[in-house]
């Protein structure tokens, strides 16, 4: 990624800070800092006004910091947030947006103690938030060859599943071949869940094995140079019968006709109600208990959120996820879920796994 693509975004950040009346903004949280400024590392604060921003960050990060980063990086022992108070003061900044959502309590009470007299702290997460939904072409670059990662990790590791092997075995198998294949590794905790157990929509893989005639749902997504895929499959070992292929058919039509509704000038809540009213013409509206999708890119839930009523419109440049499900106690769940891309027209579906139903 160009390096002039992170002071594109902090020019963005502080033309925005007239609406807040703030005049510099912390971020803290790794990443909103990476987001900012390129770095990469665990420790680190961003500092930015209109016009300039500093790292800073410990001597662990020094040699990294200087190669990542394209504004200016302080290296420092001891806290950073008294060096990056300091600064701040040093340019007379009074109002400092910060992140309300991310910090400690701990941590804000620390750098509201080291702030000067009459200098303030003002919530701006949504701010960054709200930027970091649109992503660059970039950006969308990184998540296209993340989700290409994935499912090439799927692929990889359904040839490997059999009958006995433990929910954790799969999940391991998923985890390792996404390692080989580049990722650093999954960008949450891969769910796979057996029969009953995938009707607990986030199951922790467990040591229970995969029998036959059972359900198997798969929700994985890898981090891939900082940008995350998701995705939900089911399979099946052996065959499955009539109520399964009915359910199945019908999270299918669900999930096909929330990516329809997915385009420029439509609302967040407007997927959300796409998937569900056809799951309420199969009478299975009920079971979907969770909403329908959220952003992805440096983190795995970024806005938007695609829930009931969520008034956001969506926008070019949006990566978001489609994934409604139907959880049957009991019985097990499923689910379907691709990343997809807002174009100016609609949206590019850039998963490649295929939605039929896996049978293995
Ligand atoms: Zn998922
Ligand atoms: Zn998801």
């Amino acid at each position: 990624m160009a390096l002039s693509e992170f002071a594109a975004r902090r020019r963005r950040v502080s033309a925005a800070f007239g609406s807040l009346k703030i005049d510099g903004l912390i971020a803290c949280s790794a990443p909103n800092v990476r987001y900012l400024t390129g770095f990469t590392g665990s420790n680190g604060m961003a500092l930015v006004w209109r016009g300039g921003a500093v790292l800073f960050t410990d001597p662990r990060y020094g040699i990294q910091a200087a190669s990542e980063v394209d504004c200016a990086v302080r290296v420092v022992r001891g806290p950073l947030q008294s060096a990056l108070t300091k600064a701040a003061a040093r340019r007379g900044l009074r109002r400092m947006g910060f992140e309300e959502g991310r910090l400690t309590l701990k941590a804000y009470r620390e750098i509201e103690a080291s702030l000067g007299l009459g200098v303030t702290l003002e919530p701006a997460e949504a701010l960054l938030q709200t930027l970091r939904t649109v992503k660059s072409a970039g950006e969308i670059e990184l998540v296209r060859r993340s989700v290409q990662l994935n499912s090439d990790a799927f692929t990889r590791a359904m040839a490997k599943v059999r009958p006995g092997m433990s929910e954790a075995e799969v999940a391991a198998e998923i985890d390792y071949q996404m390692r080989l294949l580049g990722a650093e590794g999954p960008a949450f905790d891969t769910i796979v869940a057996a029969g009953p157990r995938s009707a607990m929509p986030h199951a922790q893989p467990s040591s229970n094995s995969i029998r036959r005639n059972q359900l198997l749902l798969i929700d994985m997504g890898a981090s891939r140079e900082g940008y995350a895929s998701d995705m939900t499959r089911m399979t099946f070992l052996g065959r499955p019968g009539p109520p399964v292929r009915r359910m199945y058919k019908a999270v299918l039509e669900a999930q096909l006709a929330a990516i329809d509704a997915v385009r420029p000038s439509a609302k967040a809540g407007d997927v959300d109600r796409a998937a569900r009213r056809v799951l309420r013409a199969h009478g299975l509206e009920k079971m979907f208990v969770h909403s329908t999708g959220h952003g992805l890119g440096l983190e795995i839930h970024e806005g938007p959120r695609l829930a009931k009523g969520v008034a956001t419109p969506i926008e070019a440049g949006m990566t978001i996820t489609v994934e409604p499900g139907v959880y049957l106690e009991g019985v097990g769940g499923i689910r379907i879920e691709d990343t997809v891309v807002v174009t100016s027209s609609g949206c590019e579906v850039l998963t490649p796994t295929s939605k039929e139903l896996l049978v293995l």
